[in-house]
């Protein structure tokens, strides 16, 4: 299993939040991605061109997941993605969607992701909780 450690720090609060609410409905969840090297995040696009690959994949420099902002999981049953999606996005957060049902990350990191370095903040936080 991945670590969420190894995630930015402001989003690993909120991750292992998310995993642990997935664990008290019984979804079993599993994090599947947290960070990855330039290295990684480019034999992944290969495999996303090459269509060995079942989720999108921004290229190299592109990804979100490569500046600790994203990561993926997955439960079980699958469909209660769709659940833990819409819980991470009324906290704030981004969520893959049916684009890309495995994905969660700080609002708005993919779009930021695809334009900064490393070194750039994401723009806004997530919101507590509101209950
Ligand atoms: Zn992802």
């Amino acid at each position: 299993m991945a670590s969420l450690s190894e995630l930015d720090p402001e989003l690993v609060p909120w991750a292992n939040q998310l995993v642990g609410e997935a664990s008290a409905r019984g979804y079993s969840p599993r994090v599947t991605s947290t960070v990855r090297t330039h290295g990684e995040q480019a034999r992944l696009y290969r495999r996303f061109v090459a269509g060995t690959w079942p989720y999108p994949v921004a290229p190299p420099g592109q990804s979100a997941h490569e500046y600790g902002w994203a990561f993926d999981m997955v439960t079980e049953p699958f469909d209660a993605l769709a659940e833990l999606g819409a819980l991470w996005e009324s906290w704030g957060g981004t969520y893959g969607g049916s684009r890309d049902r495995v994905h969660f990350e700080l609002p708005g990191a993919s779009a930021s992701s695809e334009t900064s370095s490393p070194d750039t903040e994401t723009s806004s936080l997530l919101r507590p909780q509101a209950h």
